[in-house]
């Protein structure tokens, strides 16, 4: 199938072309005409594969037939960097229409609020908004929902994760009763379920998600203990010229203080994560896609729906806590069926995590040996468990023996 077959509007194709999209993935084959048939939607699919034009073309598509002066579509998103990239995403499909997209995201200056109030007044089509900041709209009375047909919330799964349950709930239940809703997600857990039978009514499924991360990439491993894991990042990035390398922390912490020693071993790299102000974040990602800063440490804002171009290496300096999020944060590189490298370093606690990344992956790892001249690294054992039931078992049967001993001689 190509872009063709499904008969958007002619200007919405011109912006297809320019974009240089000429088949669609999977998901979008399967959503597209769905949701230009005003079905509501859960749509389960692993993170690269194109879920965001899953929902933006139908919308502009019916928005070329026929646009009102009111706010026609809501699109809610867990994070503001997110938010950006899907406004900008629609700005790109749209520019051959005359649909109007406008972000609603916190942590600006009173100006930007001024200019979302504006943006609000004056029926932007489509708002791509953080809950947070929407909600801040909405209690004002220059906020008119009555218009809006399209309710779409993108990466449900984190937004649940992040605790927006609530604040998805009241966003919902300030718009039209009548109206289409649809809900993306990389995966489905149950609570994902609930929050669908909530808010969709008589939806399709659409599930294309097993929890595997996409074929391009090169997965590697490494046992390292921490005091060791400078050295190796410094080892992994010496002599090779990557323009793109980003590097996952758990903690604003270790993200700060890596790129304060990688910085002085003269490596092009920034820091990303909460502490800064919403200006620096964006400063900072742009400066990554163009090459100014060549190394990202981030924590795990940036491990959901954040598509950069060409990263080359992502490095996972500890185990993510939740397996999902390992195929996430790598899901960074080799995306759109690229190539592209993952390396995660596993200090002697994190074994039994990573074992339940490679369980979800349904693949183990070979584990690289250190480099020469490192000193020995821990081993990779993942049985502790076992071994604590086992000792524990032989403990308990003593114990039973000598207690039915004591009871003998009573
Ligand atoms: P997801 O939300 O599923 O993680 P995105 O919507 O961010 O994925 O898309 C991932 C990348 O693939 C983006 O760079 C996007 O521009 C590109 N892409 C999506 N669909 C197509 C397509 N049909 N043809 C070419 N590139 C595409
Ligand atoms: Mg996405």
């Amino acid at each position: 199938m190509i872009f063709k077959d499904l008969g958007f509007e002619p200007q919405l194709q011109e912006g297809l072309d320019m974009m240089g999209f000429e088949k669609p993935t999977p998901i979008q084959e399967q959503a597209i005409p769905a949701i230009l048939n005003n079905k509501d939607m859960i749509a389960c699919a692993q993170t690269g594969t194109g879920k965001t034009a899953a929902f933006v073309l139908p919308i502009l598509n019916k928005l070329c037939k026929g646009k009102t002066s009111k706010i026609n579509t809501i699109i809610v998103s867990p994070t503001r960097e997110l938010a950006l990239q899907i406004d900008r995403q629609i700005e790109g499909f749209s520019y051959f229409t005359n649909a109007t997209s406008f972000p609603i995201y916190g942590g600006g200056t009173g100006s930007d609020f001024d200019a979302q109030k504006n943006a609000i007044k004056n029926g932007s089509d489509i708002l791509v908004c953080t809950p947070g900041r929407l909600l801040a709209h909405m209690k004002f009375n220059y906020f008119d929902a009555s218009g809006v047909k399209h309710f779409i919330l993108d990466e449900a799964d984190r937004m649940l994760d992040m605790g927006f349950y609530d604040d998805i709930m009241d966003i919902a239940k300030k718009l039209p009763k009548e109206r289409q809703n649809l809900m993306f997600s990389a995966t489905m857990p149950p609570k994902i379920r609930k929050l669908a039978s909530n808010i969709l009514a008589n939806p399709t499924t659409i599930s294309l998600s097993i929890s595997k991360p996409a074929a391009g990439i090169t997965q590697k491993a490494y046992m390292v203990h921490d005091k060791q894991k400078i050295a190796l990042t410094q080892h992994l990035l010496k002599g090779r010229d990557l323009n793109h390398v980003l590097i996952f922390c758990s903690t604003k912490k270790s993200v700060k203080e890596l790129t304060r020693i990688l910085i002085k071993a003269n490596l092009s790299a920034h820091d990303i994560h909460s502490d800064l102000d919403q200006e620096e974040r964006e400063k900072v990602l742009l400066d990554f896609k163009n090459k100014k800063v060549k190394i990202l440490v981030a924590t795990d804002i940036l491990s959901r729906g954040i598509d950069i171009k060409g990263i080359e290496l992502v490095i996972n300096y500890e185990v993510p806590n939740d397996a999902e999020d390992y195929v996430h944060r790598i899901g960074r590189t080799a995306r759109a069926d690229r190539k592209g490298e993952a390396i995660t370093f596993i200090n002697g606690e994190q074994c039994l995590k990573f074992k339940q990344i490679e369980d979800l992956i349904e693949r183990t790892l070979e584990k690289t040996p250190l480099p020469n001249g490192f000193e020995a690294a821990p081993a990779y054992i993942t049985e502790k468990r076992n071994r604590v039931k086992k000792n524990f078992k032989k403990g308990h049967f003593k114990r039973n023996k000598h207690f039915k001993n004591k009871r003998k001689k009573s």
